[in-house]
This record gives structure tokens, sequence and C-alpha cells, in this order.
């Protein structure tokens, strides 16, 4: 009945009452055979019927369930004297008395409402008071008539009460028609009764009055007893509702869920106008759930001081340790401590404040619900640790990949582009190595850290094992994205402080894309799964990164290595192998100081059927990582050494180099192959020369040493290619037992303009010399370099300066027509090597 009150509501209410009052004192004065008393009554009747008025309202009570509420009370009995008894306008006048005396302790309304129920009393009488003249003066006014008439006429008189009740509650909440017949269907036959138990009470008083003294013990009694059953049942059914609360919340896992439930069922099951739930996590209030307006000044904390009684006040059973201000509130008590507070304000129907027993049943409600709280609690710990990294605290990877397909959609719907970036932290197994668990997990929380502060809101940063950490997000454009990576890295750049010791640790990134355009999206899918083809591109791109030192790239085709080009490109490879469609090139080498070729480096050549030449640098890495590399090595050796025997038969004594890779040196077979193919053509071992990059050598370095030292045993000689693009210190070549050494081309090209080049390759030529090995220069493009080199003691150029290289039959014309001089075939000529 309290909803929002207005002041015309309320102006209408006192009008209402007036008119009441009005229509009252008319049927007063209109009554049928005036206003005098029935029956003589002695002089206290008045009195008597006005306590029992006052009492009668007093010993209400209300039924409820759910959001009815049935009211008793037995105003009928006291009702029905005064009409048969009392002159009319005393009894308006007791009824008014000792009904509104009560009222007014019980309820203390506003004084509209007073005087609304002044008029509701006023009429109640008269109406009743006309309905029993009429039927008496229609009768003979015997006493059955009057008996009869008066049951008859509290009948009347209570329905019109009840009517009256409902139109001032339509004032406020409409429906009066609805509200009425509910009313009167709920409580139509206590209105029987009640008129009943009148009837019997007054047949004895019309004898005599004093007789009705013996009419009050049997009415007292089952007053108290129908009191009593009424409020078992009451219990009873608080308890069923309770119960069904508990079952219904019985399944829930979700605090939210939980939390609405409880809300909900609070305020119907205690009617109460707000309630309010907060749950604590670890003594802090994680979520505040609320039916009803929001209640403010709930606790935050569970050390709250406000709030201490009703949260730790575990003996006082007293509404004290139930309220704060005008708020009933129960603790939500688990193993673990305070987990939450349920708290009421407000109540609704037919009682206006909280009683006792309505504290105690939200204490019931609050002890129910400890159960599911922390449920819904664990359930929340575990799907966070489902979903987080719990070192660093951010997300997982499972977290990570199920926000990308939201991701990339977010991107369509905007037109912006969605980025991947994977970071890959340089020298974190060094850090966990040399200092240990503990300084590598301070590392990482501190580049979890310095990542979240750089990132913006709607990124999601994730670490997904060990140094490796995610992060997706949606920006305007690849230049904002690049942007925005770098400062990623930089971040990370800087120094870190772990226990007392400055850190650097570089990252690499990697980043995949996709633009907001629906062709962007269609290629990924093509590339399958569409979310994790966007999380490999990242790592693609990280590896790469990492591997060429470039801080961060995006990901591109080319350095796929699993694009279904490349792996189309492994089918066709190994048919090229099979059927002989590997070709061998040979590119001469001069002698410089003889001026004379010496000899020539193979290398492979492969025509391949629709994409035309392939860079031997591109299936040579295919081959090396499908493990076509040893049939391709062994393809190269056998045209090779064929070539040194065919070209001597020719009269052209050359040596030849081949160039092995990384794997070719751990095959331990190589060196029986080498042999093999040697005899196979009678060619001596010192003719042939085997490169290997510098790369190669710091690579598993027992295995690659024993199989260098066992080529060196057979007398191959070996040299090392593309020096000074690694990192090979001069010691450990010094263990080598190489003779050559070919200094990168990138130094030679530019030698005659670049100066540094040109240093470089003086001191390589020297330290070479000073090692007791031939030094070689690949990509001597002009004369002028060739010249240089000449003057700086350089043995041996090889470039296309000199020659490209050449199919073995243009070698062999190349060899007969060159203004160089050629080595003959004469065996008592050493070689110079
Ligand atoms: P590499 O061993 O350094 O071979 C020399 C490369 O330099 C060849 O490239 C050659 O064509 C090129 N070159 C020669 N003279 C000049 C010049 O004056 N200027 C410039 N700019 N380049 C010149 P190519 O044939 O593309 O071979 C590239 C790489 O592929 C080789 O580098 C070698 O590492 C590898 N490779 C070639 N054939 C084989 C092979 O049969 N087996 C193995 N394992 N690797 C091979
Ligand atoms: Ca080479
Ligand atoms: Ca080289």
């Amino acid at each position: 009945m309290d909803a929002p009150r207005n002041t015309s509501t309320v102006a209408r209410i006192v009008v209402l009452a007036m008119a009441l009052i009005g229509v009252a004192v008319v049927a007063i004065v209109y009554a049928p055979d005036g206003t005098a008393p029935l029956r003589t009554a002695p002089l206290w009747m008045p009195l008597v019927v006005c306590l029992a008025f006052g009492v009668a309202e007093l010993a209400v009570f209300h039924l409820e369930h759910r959001r009815e509420a049935i009211t008793f009370s037995i105003s009928e009995v006291p009702s029905l004297y005064a009409l048969v008894f009392l002159d009319i306008r005393v009894a308006v006048a007791v009824r008014l008395v000792g009904g509104l005396a009560a009222v007014w302790v019980t309820r203390r309304p506003p004084l509209h409402k007073l005087l609304y129920n002044a008029g509701v009393f006023a009429l109640e009488i008269a109406v009743g008071a006309c309905v029993l003249r009429t039927i008496v003066s229609w009768s003979d006014g015997s006493m059955t008539w009057v008996l009869a008439g008066g049951v008859i006429a509290v009948g009347v008189l209570t329905v019109v009460g009840v009517v009256l009740v409902c139109v001032a509650i339509a004032q406020f909440e409409g429906d009066f028609i609805g509200t009425a017949l509910t009313e009167l269907r709920s409580s139509v036959w206590i209105f029987a009764l009640n008129a009943t138990i009148a009837g019997l009470t007054l047949a004895p008083a019309l004898v005599t009055p004093w007789l009705s003294m013996f009419a009050i013990a049997p009415i007292v009694i089952l007053w108290i007893f129908v009191r009593q059953q009424g409020k078992i049942g009451q219990t009873l059914r608080d308890v069923e509702s309770i119960q069904g609360f508990a079952g219904r919340i019985a399944g829930e896992v979700d605090l939210d869920g939980i939390g609405r439930a409880t809300v909900d069922e609070t305020t119907r099951l205690l009617r109460a106008r707000q309630a309010g739930l907060v749950i604590f996590d670890d003594e802090v209030a994680l979520m505040t759930i609320s039916a009803g307006i929001p209640i403010v000044g709930l606790p935050v904390r569970t050390d709250d001081l406000r709030w201490h009684a009703v949260l730790h006040g575990v003996d006082d059973e007293s509404l004290g340790g139930g309220r704060v201000d005008d708020l009933c509130a129960a603790p939500v008590r688990s193993d673990k401590g305070v987990v939450g507070v349920l708290v009421m304000r407000g109540r609704e129907g037919a009682v206006e404040s909280f009683t006792e027993t309505d504290l105690s049943r939200l204490r019931t409600l609050a002890d129910q619900l400890a159960g599911a709280v922390s449920r819904g609690l664990m359930h929340r710990h575990l799907q966070f640790e489902a979903n987080h990294d719990l070192l660093t605290g951010l997300a997982n990877r499972a977290a990570f990949e199920r926000d990308l397909t939201d991701l990339r959609e977010r991107a369509l719907q905007h037109a912006s582009t969605a980025f991947v970036v994977m970071f890959d932290l340089d020298r974190f197994k060094e850090v966990n190595d040399t200092l240990g668990h503990h300084a590598g997990d301070q590392l990482l929380v501190e580049v979890a850290h310095r990542l979240t502060r750089v990132t913006e809101p709607g990124d999601l940063l994730a670490r997904f094992a060990g140094d490796e950490f995610a992060l997706s997000g949606l920006r305007d454009s690849i230049d904002d994205i690049d942007i925005f990576v770098r400062a990623c890295t930089s971040a990370v750049a800087r120094p870190f402080n772990i226990d007392g010791l400055e850190l650097v640790v570089n990252a690499s990134a990697g980043v995949a894309t996709q633009t907001g355009d629906a062709d962007s999206a269609a290629m990924l899918r093509r590339a399958g799964d569409a979310d994790s083809a966007l999380l490999r591109r990242a790592d693609v791109a990280m590896y790469h990164a990492k591997q060429n030192h470039l801080g961060h790239e995006f990901y591109r085709d080319e350095i796929d290595r699993r694009t279904p080009a490349r792996l189309s490109m492994l089918a066709d490879l190994r048919t090229a192998i099979d059927r002989s469609g590997i070709e061998l090139h040979f590119q001469p080498k001069l002698d410089l100081v003889a001026n004379v070729v010496c000899g020539a480096e193979v290398l492979a050549r492969w025509q391949h059927p629709t994409r035309g030449s392939v860079p031997p640098i591109e299936f040579i890495k295919v081959a090396e990582e499908s493990g076509l590399i040893r049939s391709l090595t062994d393809l190269v050796l056998e045209g090779s050494i064929g070539a040194i025997a065919a070209l001597d038969a020719r009269g052209h004594r050359l040596g030849i180099a081949v160039n092995l890779s990384t794997q070719d040196l751990l095959d331990e077979l190589l060196c029986d192959r080498v042999e093999r193919r040697l005899e196979q053509f009678g060619v001596e071992p010192t003719r042939l020369t085997l490169e290997i990059t510098e790369g190669t050598l710091l690579y598993d370095g027992p295995r690659t040493r024993s199989t260098i030292e066992r080529l060196h045993q057979i007398g191959v000689h070996l040299s090392i290619d593309d020096f000074g693009t690694g990192y090979s210190s001069l010691s450990y070549l010094r263990q080598l037992p190489v003779t050559e050494l070919k200094i990168d081309r990138s130094f030679v090209t530019n030698l005659v303009v670049d100066a540094q080049d040109e240093t470089i390759v003086r001191s390589t030529i020297d330290l070479g010399h000073n090692l007791g090995l031939q030094v070689v220069a690949e990509g001597v493009e002009t004369n002028d370099v060739a010249d240089r080199l000449r003057v700086l003691g350089c043995d041996i150029a090889q470039g296309y300066g000199i020659c490209r290289p050449l199919p073995f039959d243009q070698l062999t014309t190349w060899l007969v027509n060159t203004s160089f001089a050629t080595r003959q075939a004469d065996p008592t000529r050493p070689l110079p090597w």
C-alpha cells in the first residue's frame, strides 16, 4: 500500500472519507424507526462495547501467504451488540473511539488514513443499523427476527467494510474490482463464521444482557485456538517456502543467479519492499545484488564497524544484532566465516514494520543460503583458475582462444583490424637457469605488468606458457598496430630489476592481422580454422622475428613454411629428386696468383614445372625440413664427383666444391657415401671440397665435429662458407681441420667502394693466412674487385665477374674459350692446396 504517494491521492482519500461520513450521517438521520436502541440495555453496555471494539481490533491477526494477507478480526461481536443495544449515534461513537484508538496504538497511520478508517467505521455501523431496523420493522419484531436480522446486518456490514478498504487501496494501486473480488473470495467464509459466532453470543444477551458473559469464555478459547492454528500454519508455510527456495537454488552455481533468486525470494517471502545481498570474497564485497530500489550503505568489507553486530554478533539473537537503521539484516556464514549479508527494508502487507519473526525468517533464509554461496564462490574460483594464468593473473590460452572468434566478428562489424601478437622473451631460459625460478617468475610478473600498462581498453593480454605472452585487440589500421607493438617491445626492453640485479631481456614479437573486410576473413578461413590460423601466423611471425633478431615482424606468406604453396612444393621437389629434375650448375673459381681457373663450385638448380626456376635457398630449406636433403646431397655429390672424372677426361684438372647443409653433417653415413662415390668414379679425395657454413658448425658440436674429422681423415678438403656472417670464434676454427675460408659475398661485392668492407676483407685474408688457410672471395662481379683482391693477397676469386654458374656442357665450352688459362690434367703439377 505504500506505492508512490502523492498529494492528489492523499486529497482523494480525504474527500472519500468525508463522503463516507456524510453518507453515514444521512443514513443515521433517515434510519427506519429512528435512532433509539432496539432493546434496552444497562448503562455499562456502551463502555463494554467500546472496549470490545478496541480489543477486537488489537486481537486481529493476519495469515500471510506469499503476497496475500487475510485479516481475522471479531469486531462482528461488538458490532452486533452495538446495533441491538445502543442508540445508533452512540453505536457510531463507541465504534469510532474503540476502533480508532486500537488502530492508532497498533499502526500509527497517517492522518488521512485514520480519517478514512473513521469514515469506514461510521458507515459500517450506519448501514448495519439500517439493514437490521428494516428487517425488524418488516417483521413482528420478535427476538428471533432481531437475532436473524442482526446476523444478516453484521454480514452486510463486514462486506461494506471490505469494499470500502478496497476503494482506498485502489486509489494507490488501481484495479478496484480485482482487489475487491480477491479480498472477498478469500475472506467470505470467515465473515460468515464471525457473523454466526456474533449471533451465538447475542442469543443469551437478548434474554438478559448479563448472560452475554457466558458467551465470552468459549469465544476467547475458540479465538486463541484459531489464532494458534493460524500461526502454526503460517510457520509451516514459511518452512515450506524456505525449503522450496533452498531447492530452487540447489542446482545453481552462478553467484549472480543465486543472488537474484535470493533477493526476489526475500521480497516475496518476507514481504520486503527492498532486499539486498552482499557477497564477500576474502572479506571484501565481491558483488551486491538488489531487488527493488538498491539499498545504500551496505557493507563493503566484513570488518565494517557499523555492521559488526550484524556480521559477527553471533550470540545476539535480539533485533539489535540484526538491525542497522531501519534495515533488517542477517549474516550468511560458511565454515570459512562470513561470506555474505542478506538485508531487507520496508515491510509490506498487513503489518507495517518487521517483527522478531520476520528477522528469524530472514536468518533462516540466510542460513539456507550459506551452502549455495560457498558453492558459487568455489565455482567462481575454479572458473577463474580455468581461464587465468595463476602466476600473472592474466588470461590463459583457453580464454584467449575463446575470445578470438568474437574479436574477429567485432573487426568485421566496425570495419577495423583485428590483431594477435605473440611475444617471446629472448633470454628467459638463461634467467631461469642462472638466477632460479623465483627470479624467472618475478620477471614474468613484471613483464605482465609492463604489457598491461601499454594495452588499451578492449585489448586482451594472456600468458600462454613459459615466457610466451599473447595480446589481441582491434585498431584502425596496420600502422596503429605497428606503433602499438613497438610500444610493447620497448616496454619490455627497459632494464628489469630482479633481486637487485639489472637485467635486460628483449622480446620478439610476431603479429598476425585480419582486416575489417570480408576478403581477409575469408582468406583466414581458407587457411583452416580462422582463429587458430591467426594464432599460428602470429607464431610463425614471432619465430621469424626471433631468428632474425628483428624485434617484431608481421606475418607474410613468404616466411611461412607451412603454407599450402610450400607443402605442394615439397611434393614436387620429391618428384624432381627422384626423376633427376635437379640440374647441377658449375661456377668456376679463379686462382688469382696464377690467373688460372682452378676449380668450380656446384650449385643445384631446379626448374619447377609451373613456377619456373626456384631459388636454391628456398628448395634447400624445404629439403632440410622434410628430410629430403640426404637424397638431394647424394644426388649433387654423385653429379659433382662424376663431373670431376668427366672434366679429367676432357683434359681439365679442376677441384670441385659441393655445399653441405646442417643435416648432412649430422648424418653418420655421409662419409661412407662420399667414399663410395669417390671410389665409384676413381677420383682422389683431395679433388673434392665440401663447403660448410659457419652456422652449421655451431650446431650440435660433437656430432658435427666427428663427421668433419672423418671427412678430413679420408682426405676430403673442407671449406668454411659465408665466412663473416656467423659468430664462429677463431679458437674454434683453429681446432677444425679446415683448409679454406670463403669470405661472404656481402663483404666482397662492394669492396672497392666501401672502406669498411675492405677492412673486413683485408683482415679476413690475413686471419686465414695466419691460420694456414687458403682464402676465397665470392661475389666478385667486376675486374676492379678482382684486382683489389689480388693486391690484398686473396688466393682465389669466384663470381659473376669471372663467370656465372653454368650447366656442365656450357662449362666445358667456357673452359675451352675463356681467356683465362685452365689447369691441364697433368698429375705431376700440384694443385694450389
Ligand atoms: P653459396 O654457397 O654462398 O653459393 C653462392 C651463391 O652466390 C650462389 O647462389 C651463386 O649463384 C651466387 N653468386 C655467385 N657469384 C655471384 C656474384 O658475383 N654476385 C652475386 N650476387 N651472387 C653470386 P645460388 O646458386 O642462388 O645459391 C644460393 C645458396 O644455396 C648457396 O649459397 C648455397 O648455400 C645453397 N646451395 C646451392 N646449391 C646447393 C646444394 O647443392 N646443396 C646445398 N646444401 N646448398 C646449396
Ligand atoms: Ca657455397
Ligand atoms: Ca657462400
